[in-house]
């Protein structure tokens, strides 16, 4: 856990908003470790306490879930018609308003990253953080060793060229394919397999930046601990 700027930590305590924090910072109503704290850009370390009025504000929590998502589940957070989605599987674990980091088609399963750490949101999607994901695709038919080749060596998309890092049989059946890729572009997978013309019938999420669905039944979930945060971090 990082030092956060003082006008974020108050308004992630959910007291007013972060513009309105700078002004009663200024104002001299907000005290860290008892020391009045008047300069904007002032951070907070975790195990600082934070007085607004001289009264205890606790930032928010924290919480990092990891899921292994089940098809017919959605990953979008607020659609008001979706039957099933990410957010019912992990609502009884925690209180805080956690979010997938970034998302999964409806039919993809697997490993799913859950938190309300935007920072570490947004620093895991971002393209230059170039996170390594592994997944599973069975296809509806045999791949053939050139088409793999393809795969790595790079194919043209509508919106760019795509690359695996990795790409090889899962089976001796050669209709399931292993692919290691760092772009986080919506339907990546899909769209390279279908650039080639095959249809991906099945799509599991095994590794996302150093996690993996060990130990977690389809629907489970668990929250990380201190070790994979950091690593995450
Ligand atoms: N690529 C896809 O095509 N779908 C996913 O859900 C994830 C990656």
């Amino acid at each position: 856990n990082k030092p956060i700027r003082l006008n974020r930590f108050i308004a992630n305590a959910g007291i007013c908003s972060r513009r309105e924090a700078d002004t009663y910072i200024q104002a001299g109503v907000v005290s860290i470790n008892g020391v009045p704290a008047t300069e904007l850009g002032t951070k907070v370390n975790p195990t600082d306490e934070v007085r607004f009025n001289e009264e205890l504000i606790k930032g928010e929590k924290k919480v990092y879930i990891i899921l292994n998502k089940p098809k017919d589940c959605i990953t979008t957070v607020d659609d008001p018609h979706a039957k099933s989605t990410v957010m019912d599987l992990v609502n009884t674990m925690c209180k805080e308003r956690i979010y997938p980091v970034g998302r999964l088609d409806r039919n993809t399963t697997g490993v799913l990253l859950m938190t309300n750490d935007g920072d570490l949101a947004t620093k895991l999607l971002h393209p230059s953080a170039n996170k390594k994901k592994i997944y599973h695709a069975h296809l509806d038919k045999k791949v053939s060793e050139g088409d793999l080749e393809k795969l790595c060596s790079g194919l043209q998309l509508e919106d760019g060229r795509a690359y695996a890092d990795v790409a090889a049989y899962v089976d001796n059946d050669q209709k399931q394919v292993g692919i290691e890729i760092h772009s986080g572009k919506n339907h990546i997978v899909r769209r390279m397999f279908e650039s080639l013309g095959y249809d991906v019938v099945k799509l599991d999420r095994v590794y996302f930046s150093g996690l993996t669905k060990k130990g977690l039944a389809r629907g489970e979930a668990r929250f990380l601990n201190d070790k994979e945060v950091e690593m995450l971090a």
